[in-house]
């Protein structure tokens, strides 16, 4: 009997909607025996989220989303079975949330120059005191009638070329990886085919990912066609990488993604659970236990 695993997610911690515990309960609910809580550049949730795992029976992966610049361009690297007292890895993301900050700082006034006013103030009300993103302000710009869905509010203010899009300055490829690894976590490129690379690029940041030594990659996500699924399980076979797979769950109100309802990892490819670091002991037939 195989183990379900679902490792990406999000909570309250950062731009997800349900707190950590209720994400826990719910992954439980959805038949999930290993979940990863990986939220953007914070191990906040984490906490709240161990304890509640254990009463209902879920392994759970400490995990994080670091957001990254690399040639200009924003990737995502999940960090998998990181310590969160690890200082690099703590020091390292808390940069990361000053320059949150100070970017939806930015984000408000651009938008107030556009004769949006209250755009922060709302936003920060989505985040319930927590790091403001970009999902805070697309919630906010729907509630406000501006736009039909979090999806258009992205397309028509938050992307480049429109009126509140303020470029990232993340961590750098080498130095994310490294906070991940010397936290003792493997290293993985969140949802590849998002980036849209052309197969030289991804073959350049894939090449840079593995010289800092990142590990895996996300074949199987929420955010992925089949089409993409398979041409991403070839390119982690063909460069070597370990395969991981994650929902990207954010929330109930995004009836397409669910915890857990993943397609399977494509054949051929070594899944990221068997590295000789996992932090899942697993006996088949057995209860998951954390290591
Ligand atoms: P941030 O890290 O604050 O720049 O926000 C990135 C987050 O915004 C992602 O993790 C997604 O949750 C969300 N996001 C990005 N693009 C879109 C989009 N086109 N539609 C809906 N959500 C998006
Ligand atoms: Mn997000
Ligand atoms: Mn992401
Ligand atoms: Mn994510």
């Amino acid at each position: 009997m195989s183990l379900r695993h679902d490792l990406h997610s999000h909570s309250t911690a950062s731009d997800g909607t349900l707190a950590p515990a209720e994400l826990v309960r719910r992954a439980a609910a959805a038949g999930v025996d290993v979940l990863a809580l990986t939220d953007h550049d914070t191990l906040d949730g984490l906490a709240e989220a161990a304890p509640a795992a254990a009463s209902v029976g879920v392994a759970l992966v400490p995990g994080v989303e670091v957001s990254v610049s690399w040639r200009g361009l924003t990737v995502h690297v999940l960090g998998l079975g990181v310590d969160p007292a690890h200082r690099p890895l703590a020091e390292g993301l808390q940069g990361l949330s000053e320059y949150r900050e100070w970017r939806a700082g930015e984000i408000g006034r651009r938008l107030a120059r556009r004769g949006i006013e209250g755009a922060l103030e709302g936003a920060r009300a989505h985040a319930g005191g927590r790091i403001v993103g970009r999902t805070h302000f697309a919630r906010f710009l729907v509630d406000s009638g501006r736009a039909a869905s979090v999806g258009e509010v992205f397309k028509r203010y938050l992307v480049k070329g429109r009126p509140g899009y303020v470029r990232g300055e993340w961590a750098a490829l080498e130095d994310a990886v490294g906070w991940i690894r010397g936290a003792g976590g493997i290293a993985v490129i969140a949802h590849p085919a998002r980036y849209r690379l052309t197969r030289s690029k991804l073959g350049h940041l894939l090449h840079d990912f593995r010289a800092a030594g990142g590990e895996g990659l996300e074949v199987v996500s929420g955010s992925h066609s089949r089409d993409q699924t398979l041409h991403m399980a070839a390119v982690a076979r063909s460069s070597g990488l370990l395969a991981s797979c994650g929902s990207d769950y954010h929330g109930p109100e995004n009836p397409w993604i669910e915890l857990g309802r993943l397609r399977a990892l494509p054949n051929g490819c070594t899944p990221v659970w068997q590295h000789p670091d996992w932090p899942v002991q697993m006996t088949v037939g057995a209860e998951p236990t954390p290591a």
